[in-house]
């Protein structure tokens, strides 16, 4: 067996969020991984299955922390990475993904385009798929989270957790599931232009939002994995929706007691202890997510933009 890529997290009591709600309130550390989110989990699980298969060549579409920890894995594994990202993807994220020896090919206005495209090459070009969220691998990898956790810390009461496609929070589900902690209640953390697991939690079934904007780039899927709903209804689930602004607090705040930048996504679920909706005593486990999309300059430009609302 490869010995993991991905590294066991501290867990991490928050003095300053804990003070504020009079509960008590831990961070799974993900942002400490060493591609900075939970991402390099599920690409080891399902990268190292494709390498036992003799794959050396993988197509994957993702500008982001999956993109990101792919390049990385792939790096590591010496399987070539084709990454099709939209023209949305920023220079900083291009260059970072280059650097791990990714070949980088820019098509499509947005992530579903680009997505497409994705799939349709490596149906030409019969080459291995890597999707950033729906695949069983990916949540297998990312289910270790919650392994860990159940042995660094007693059961909580909640666990806040960041939705984009969903790929995070089934993992979170299985993990729960395998540790008898299934009757943890699950806060689902998005932000109000990114609210597709909201929309369809709500709805019961799945809602695909016409568009998304939002400065969480990483929660910005317009609909969110199946299997993530129907896990989902096994659960005590309560969504909680945020402003960009109130994300980028979570980030700041965030910044100020653990000397790390982490993205606007990760900031919607460290924003919820804000909320003042906490028990007193309540015990909450947030998972930081982490993200390398936010650079210093990028935490300067959001301070600007929000600078006349927040001290
Ligand atoms: C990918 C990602 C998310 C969302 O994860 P999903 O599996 O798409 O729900 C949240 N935060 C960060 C930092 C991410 O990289």
């Amino acid at each position: 067996m490869l010995k993991p890529l991905y590294i066991t997290t501290p867990i991490f009591k928050s003095n300053v969020a804990s003070e504020q709600c009079n509960a008590e309130v831990f961070y799974k550390m993900e942002c400490y991984q060493p591609t900075g989110s939970f991402k390099l989990r599920g690409m080891d699980f399902l990268m190292k299955d494709l390498a036992s298969k003799g794959h050396k060549k993988v197509i994957g579409s993702s500008g982001g922390n999956a993109g990101y920890s792919l390049a990385y894995v792939g790096n590591h594994m010496s399987i070539g990475v084709h990454l099709v990202v939209p023209k949305t993807t920023s220079t900083y994220m291009i260059d970072k993904i280059k650097r791990f020896g990714a070949n980088v090919e820019i098509f499509g206005e947005n992530w579903d385009e680009a997505n497409v495209y994705a799939i349709n090459l490596s149906e030409e070009l019969k080459l291995p798929y890597i999707p950033p969220f729906d695949h069983p691998q990916l949540w297998q990898g990312h289910s270790t989270i919650i392994d860990e956790c159940a042995l660094q810390i007693s059961k909580p009461d909640k666990i806040v957790v960041a939705v984009g496609g969903g790929g995070l929070l089934s993992g979170i589900f299985e993990g729960l599931l395998r540790n008898k902690w299934s009757n943890v209640k699950i806060v689902t953390a998005e932000t109000e232009g990114a609210a597709s697991f909201a929309k369809s939690f709500n709805a019961n079934q799945i809602v695909k939002l016409e568009g998304v904007s939002t400065i969480a780039t990483s929660l910005a899927a317009k609909q969110v994995a199946s299997q993530t709903l129907h896990y989902a209804k096994q659960f005590d689930v309560e969504p909680y929706i945020m402003s960009d602004k109130v994300a980028f607090m979570g980030c700041q705040d965030f910044f100020r007691e653990f000397h790390t930048l982490v993205e606007p996504a990760c900031g919607a679920a460290l924003s919820y202890s804000k909320h003042n909706v906490l028990r007193q005593g309540e015990k909450v486990l947030v998972i930081v997510c982490g993200g390398v999309n936010m650079g210093f300059e990028k935490y300067v430009e959001y301070k600007e933009k929000y600078l006349s609302e927040i001290q």
